[in-house]
């Protein structure tokens, strides 16, 4: 966007110090890296990375059980969907929200999520217990 016109603003919108590219969106900037680790660090375990091509490489390999890569995508595209709304509604104005909202917000859906889950599959039954001692919420 900042080569197809020289007057937009291309930083990025959390820590106003970078150019905001999609690895530093996802998730060098220190708003959204300290939101990923406090997310996702417990589940990853010795996986965990911020680097958006080891994500990639992580989330096809599946190196984890059934219920944890469950676990890690949905975490993972819940993350992406809330970093880019905060990202938009900062870039139109609207008043910040700490990383700690955003947090609380994912840790939420999450959990409404995993509870919900009646399936065949008994591996995903536990999903819920999984996210809580992983997140310690
Ligand atoms: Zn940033």
């Amino acid at each position: 966007m900042v080569k197809w016109n020289q007057g937009i603003d291309g930083g990025c919108a959390f820590c106003k110090q970078q150019l905001e590219t999609r690895d530093h969106l996802f998730f060098r900037c220190t708003y959204s890296s300290s939101l990923w680790t406090r997310l996702m660090c417990q589940l990853m375990g010795t996986h965990y990375t911020e680097e958006w091509s080891n994500l990639i490489l992580f989330m096809s390999q599946s190196p984890l059980s059934r219920t944890q890569m469950f676990l890690a995508r949905y975490v993972f595209q819940t993350t992406l969907y809330m970093i880019w709304r905060e990202r938009n509604a900062r870039k139109h104005g609207e008043k910040p929200r700490p990383q700690e909202t955003l947090f609380r917000v994912i840790d939420r859906q999450i959990k409404n999520r995993t509870s919900t889950i009646k399936t065949q599959d008994k591996n995903l039954e536990n999903a819920f217990q999984a996210w809580i001692v992983s997140v310690g919420t």
